[in-house]
This record gives C-alpha cells, structure tokens and sequence, in this order.
C-alpha cells in the first residue's frame, strides 16, 4: 500500500535497523518504546490486522522473529508480552499488522 507506513520501512523505502528479517516479516524497534524492550514485528505484505487472510508462512515468520528478538535483547528467560491491537477500538493506530513486543521491565499481571 503505497502510503502505508510500515511498508515503506518493511520494504526499506525507509531506513530502519532490523533486528530480524527474513522473505515475508521484519523487526525494529518502536520509535516511541514503552519498555527498555520494545520492538515491533511487521510482515513485508499489507494486512491490516491479525485477521485479514495472514498466510500461515507469515504467521510462523512472526514467530521467528518473536524468538529471535527475544533472545538478541535478552528477554528470553524473564518473560515478555506480545500484543497485536486490532482494530482503532482497541488502539490501533497503524493499520498494517504489527506485533509488539515488550519486556526488559516488570510488566504486571492485568491484560491491560
Ligand atoms: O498498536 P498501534 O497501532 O497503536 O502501534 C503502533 C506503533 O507504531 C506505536 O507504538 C508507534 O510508536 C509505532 N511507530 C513506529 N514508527 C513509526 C510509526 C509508528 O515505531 N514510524
């Protein structure tokens, strides 16, 4: 999508440093962090959201990217928490599928 965000950084049109990347996803960190750790797993094709036809190849490569990102910012062993808004109701405000990942930090219990 040609005004969309994060494909222009998926697709380095915009330059950004990648934690992880292979063919279908990205990682990089939030511009904004909310935690020592918080970086953002983004597929290369435009999906709005978690559950706009995601192909299972791009849903195990956000799961690469979560383990490799997880060990390279030494989260692996304490915990962390991924999140995917969905939708402007719950947050949303970038509509390409992104999923945060938070940690470095006590987190707390709730969801929310
Ligand atoms: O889930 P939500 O859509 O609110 O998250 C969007 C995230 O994208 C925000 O955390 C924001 O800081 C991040 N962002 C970014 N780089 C941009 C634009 C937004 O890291 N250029």
């Amino acid at each position: 999508m040609s005004d969309c965000i994060f494909c222009k950084i998926a697709n380095g049109e915009i330059p950004s440093e990648f934690l992880f990347e292979d063919e279908n996803v990205v990682a990089f960190r939030d511009l904004n962090p909310q935690a020592p750790v918080h970086v953002l797993v983004v597929p290369k094709a435009h999906h709005e959201n978690f559950v706009d036809n995601v192909p299972a190849e791009t849903l195990a490569s956000m799961e690469a990217a979560v383990r490799a990102v997880a060990e390279k910012c030494g989260i692996a062993e304490t915990g962390f928490r991924c999140i995917m808004n969905t939708g402007t109701a719950a947050g949303q405000t970038v509509m390409h599928l992104h999923m945060h990942v938070l940690g470095g930090k006590p987190l707390g219990e709730g969801l929310i």
